[in-house]
C-alpha cells in the first residue's frame, strides 16, 4: 500500500497503562478473532502465527523473535539497538495505521453523505502492555477491538515490536483490513446493528445468538472489502495488495483456529465465520462496495 508521506488521522491517541488486577471481563464488541487462553497461553501463539502470517514474505520474522527473547541480557549493545529497531518499527506502524484510519474516514464520509447521514469518526487507541477501555481493560493478549461504548478501536502496539522494520518496505494491506474491519464496527455502531446484536445477545441461547455473532463478523469483512475497493480507486494499492487482505481474512477464520488449536471445528461455535465466508465477505465488499448489499449475512440468517 501507499501510504509514505501522506495525511494521517487526528484521531489517534496513546492509551496509558491500566494497573492491573481491575476491570473485570471486557464488554468489548467484534475483535477480530476470538483469541482463546490467557496471556502465555495458547490463544497468544496463535495470534503471533496469524500476525506473522499477515507479514509474510517479510525476511527473518521468526529468528526476530528469538533473538528478542534470548540474547537481551547477553549483549547489553544489541539489545540497545534492538530497542531502538524496535521503537522505528512501533513508530512506522502508528504512521501507517494513522493513515489508513485517515483513509476510512475519507471513504465512511462519502458513504454516509449517500445517505444524507453524517458520519462520526471513532478513535484510534494504541496501546502497549495494556489500558483501559470503558469496555474493561484491554490487554496484549486480545486481539484489536472495537469498543462502542467510547467509539474507539484498541490496538496493542508492543505486540508488534518484534516484528522490527518490516513496515519499511511499504506496508502491508493485510493491517489495513484489519484495522478496516475494527472500523466495520464502529459503523455498525452507527447505523444501530451492534446495539440490535447485544440485545439478541441477552435473548438468544447461544447457538443462536452465535448466528447473529457471524453475521456481523462477516458484516465487519465486508467492509473491510468495500474499503479497499475504495482505496484502490484512488490509488493507494500496489499488486498483491487484495489477495492480502483475503488472504489474511481467511486465515483467522474460526475453523481455521479451531483446526490450529487442536479442537474439532464446530460450526455451532463459530463466532465469526469460517475461512471461505471471511474471504468471501470481503470479496462481496470489494465487489458492490455498498452498504444494502451487505445486510445479505443478516438476511441469510435461518
Ligand atoms: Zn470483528
Amino acid at each position: 500500500m501507499k501510504w509514505q508521506d501522506r495525511q494521517r488521522s487526528s484521531n489517534v491517541r496513546k492509551g496509558s497503562k491500566a494497573n492491573s488486577g481491575f476491570g473485570g471481563s471486557p464488554r468489548r464488541s467484534g475483535p477480530i478473532f476470538i483469541p482463546r487462553g490467557g496471556k502465555g497461553g495458547l490463544g497468544s501463539i496463535i495470534f503471533i502465527l496469524i500476525i506473522m502470517f499477515l507479514l509474510k514474505g517479510i525476511s527473518g520474522i521468526g529468528s526476530d523473535i528469538n533473538n528478542t527473547n534470548n540474547q537481551n541480557m547477553d549483549n547489553p549493545k544489541q539489545y540497545q539497538n534492538q530497542s531502538t529497531d524496535q521503537a522505528n518499527a512501533r513508530d512506522t506502524l502508528e504512521d501507517f495505521l494513522s493513515v489508513v484510519l485517515k483513509d476510512t474516514e475519507d471513504v465512511w464520509h462519502a458513504k454516509f453523505e449517500e445517505m444524507n447521514a453524517e458520519y462520526v469518526e471513532p478513535t484510534m487507541v494504541l496501546f502497549e502492555e495494556s489500558t483501559r477501555s470503558a469496555c474493561g481493560v484491554a490487554s496484549s493478549d486480545m486481539g484489536p477491538f472495537y469498543c462502542p461504548i467510547d467509539e474507539s478501536i484498541y490496538i496493542d502496539v508492543d505486540f508488534y515490536r518484534q516484528l522490527k522494520n518490516q513496515f519499511g518496505a511499504g506496508g502491508d494491506f493485510a493491517f489495513a483490513y484489519v484495522l478496516a474491519h475494527e472500523v466495520g464496527h464502529h459503523v455498525q455502531n452507527q447505523l444501530g446493528i451492534l446495539d440490535k446484536t447485544s440485545k439478541l445477545r441477552q435473548t438468544l441461547p447461544t447457538k443462536e445468538y452465535n448466528k447473529y455473532s457471524v453475521a456481523q463478523e462477516l458484516q465487519a469483512d465486508y467492509f473491510g472489502g468495500l474499503f479497499a475497493f475504495y482505496v484502490e480507486q484512488k490509488g493507494y494499492l500496489d499488486p498483491g495488495d487484495i489477495e492480502e487482505a483475503m488472504d489474511a481474512a481467511a486465515s483467522i477464520g474460526d475453523d481455521r483456529i479451531q483446526e490450529m488449536s487442536g479442537r474439532n471445528v464446530n460450526v455451532d461455535t463459530f463466532t465469526h465465520g469460517s475461512s471461505s465466508q471471511r474471504k468471501e465477505a470481503f470479496d462481496l465488499g470489494y465487489k458492490y462496495h455498498d452498504i444494502n448489499n451487505s445486510m445479505v449475512f443478516f438476511e441469510n440468517i435461518n
